[in-house]
């Protein structure tokens, strides 16, 4: 459907099952910028539950109940560049990770880019994206 040749929409040169569906079929994401990458392809994909468990344990309550990660119809994600990483490797307990995400609006028909540094921390092992306050 959305999977251009097979190649993975995180826009690594990867297949889908050997890249970002790994991470979406409940194994661990080694790094911040994989679990990254993975939720940027699970926006593709509308994966709104794998956006939630991928945020820190404390704020997924507030996510849901503020229907953060709802589905829309409108965007239609295009291309993920990662601008640069900080930390966020398998020994670090935290990371950073500055990227663009390019969509188009459906409605207005305009492309838009989204250029957000996120965060993330390590709990138990599991990389978890910070929602920013
Ligand atoms: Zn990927």
């Amino acid at each position: 459907m959305l999977i251009k040749n097979n190649s993975c929409l995180c826009g690594s040169t990867k297949h889908y099952n050997k890249c970002c569906g790994v991470f979406h079929n409940n194994n661990l994401a080694p790094t911040a910028e994989a679990l990254m990458r993975s939720r940027y392809t699970a926006f593709c994909m509308n994966k709104t539950n794998y956006l939630i468990t991928t945020t820190l344990p404390e704020q997924q309550k507030m996510l849901i109940a503020n229907n953060i990660y709802k589905i829309s119809n409108n965007t239609k994600w295009l291309k993920l560049e990662i601008i640069a990483t900080k930390n966020g490797k398998q020994q670090d307990p935290t990371g950073i990770v500055e990227f663009k995400a390019w969509y188009t609006d459906i409605v207005s028909g305009l492309k838009h880019c989204h250029h957000e540094t996120s965060s993330f921390v390590k709990q138990n092992n599991h990389w978890y994206f910070v929602y920013p306050d």
